[in-house]
C-alpha cells in the first residue's frame, strides 16, 4: 500500500477554497494531478461582501507548483455556475467538496432571521445547489465523489451555534449516498477541526497552531479517491487524527403486543428504563434494521385486557 494516491484526469471542485480548510484541499488535489476549480466568493467570515482575490491567490499557488486550476467567484448558491466553470474549462466533474462556510454565532434567543437564513443558504442550500448541478454529470460518467462538511457543533451542539445546524448536511449526504451508490457516486460527510479564520480567537493559540488545515486534507483526498469504497459515512478529522462515527441504538421496548392495542404515556414512563437501556445496543445500518414489527401480532380472540 505504498503507491501514491493520484487524481490524474480527475476534475475537482472545492467550494470556499480561497482560504482555510478549502485551500488545503485544493492545494493537495492540485499537487496530486487533479484539475481544480477553486471557488470562493471572497467575503467576510460573516458572509458580507465579495472579492476575487482569495480564489486567484490559490489558483496562482497551484499553477506555480505545476498544477492546473481555474478560479470561480460565484456564491455556492449559484451552484450551476460553479459546475459550468468546471465543464467549460475541463469538460467534466469528478469530485465536489462542499466546504464554503460562514459563521454568525448568537445565543439561540438572539438569532435574527438574517443570521439563520444566511447560514442556511450558504451551508445547506449551497451544498445542495452545487451537488445537484454536478450529480447528473457524475451519473453519466458513472463516477463521482462528494464531500459534505458538518461540524462537531452539529454532532454535540455548541453554545451560540444553533443557526449553524451543520448536521443537516449529514441528512443530505445520507440520501445522496443511497441514490448515488449504483452509479459509483459516493457521498461522505466530515466534521473537521482546523485553525482558520473561523476558529481564530475561539481555539486556544497553541491548539490553533497544531490544528493545521493540512491535517484535514488527507482524509478528504482519500474519501475522494476512486479506490475508497466508503460512502454514507461521517468522519472526524483534527490535527492528523481521524475517526468514524456510527449510530448506536438500544434494543428498545414495545409498549404494546397486539395490532391496534392502545399505548398510554404511562406505559412509556413505566418502560423508560428498558427503552433507554444500552445493554445489548446495536448499530443499525439502515431502515431495514430499524423496527422489529414482526413482534406485533393480531390479537387472538382468547386474549384478555
Ligand atoms: P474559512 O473562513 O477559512 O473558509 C471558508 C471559505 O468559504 C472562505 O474563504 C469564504 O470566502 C468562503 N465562502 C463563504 N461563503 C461563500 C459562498 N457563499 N460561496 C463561496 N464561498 C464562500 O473557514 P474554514 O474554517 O476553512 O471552514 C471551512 C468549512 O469547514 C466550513 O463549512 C466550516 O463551517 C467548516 N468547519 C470548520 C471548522 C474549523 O475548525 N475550522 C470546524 C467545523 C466545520
Amino acid at each position: 500500500m505504498d503507491s501514491k494516491l493520484r487524481f490524474d484526469g480527475k476534475v475537482a471542485i472545492v467550494t470556499g477554497a480561497g482560504g482555510g480548510l478549502g485551500k488545503a484541499y485544493a492545494l493537495l488535489f492540485g499537487s496530486r494531478g487533479a484539475k481544480v476549480v477553486v471557488n470562493d466568493l471572497g467575503g467576510s467570515k460573516k458572509g458580507e461582501g465579495s472579492s476575487s482575490k482569495l480564489a486567484d491567490q490559490v489558483v496562482e499557488e497551484i499553477r506555480s507548483a505545476g498544477g492546473t486550476a481555474v478560479a470561480n467567484y460565484d456564491s455556492v448558491e449559484d451552484g450551476d455556475k460553479i459546475v459550468k466553470t468546471a465543464l467549460d474549462n475541463f469538460g467534466r466533474v469528478d469530485i465536489v467538496v462542499n466546504n464554503a462556510g460562514i459563521l454568525r454565532d448568537r445565543s439561540f434567543a438572539r438569532i435574527s432571521d438574517t443570521d439563520w437564513d444566511l447560514i442556511q443558504r450558504v451551508h445547506l442550500r449551497g451544498s445542495f445547489m452545487v451537488t445537484r448541478a454536478a450529480f447528473p454529470i457524475m451519473k453519466e460518467q458513472k463516477f463521482g465523489r462528494i464531500i459534505m462538511t458538518a461540524s462537531t457543533s452539529g454532532i454535540y451542539g455548541n453554545f451560540g451555534q444553533a443557526n449553524y445546524a451543520k448536521l443537516g448536511l449529514l441528512g443530505l449526504s445520507n440520501t445522496v449516498a443511497i441514490e448515488g451508490r449504483k452509479y459509483n457516486i459516493h457521498c461522505n460527510t466530515i466534521a473537521p477541526v482546523g485553525g482558520t479564520r473561523l476558529t481564530e480567537g475561539i481555539l486556544p493559540p497553541d491548539l490553533f497552531d497544531q490544528l493545521k488545515p493540512e491535517y484535514v486534507a488527507p482524509l478528504v483526498a482519500w474519501l475522494c479517491h476512486e479506490d475508497c469504497e466508503d460512502t454514507g459515512g461521517l468522519f472526524e478529522a483534527a490535527g492528523g487524527w481521524y475517526g468514524k462515527y456510527r449510530w448506536e441504538r438500544t434494543q428498545g421496548h414495545f409498549c404494546r403486543k397486539y395490532i391496534e392495542e392502545e399505548v398510554t404515556p404511562e406505559a412509556v414512563r413505566d418502560s423508560w428504563e428498558k427503552i433507554t437501556d444500552f445493554t445489548d445496543a446495536y448499530h443499525p445500518q439502515g431502515l431495514q434494521d430499524l423496527k422489529p414489527w414482526k413482534e406485533i401480532q393480531a390479537k387472538p380472540a382468547s386474549a384478555t385486557g
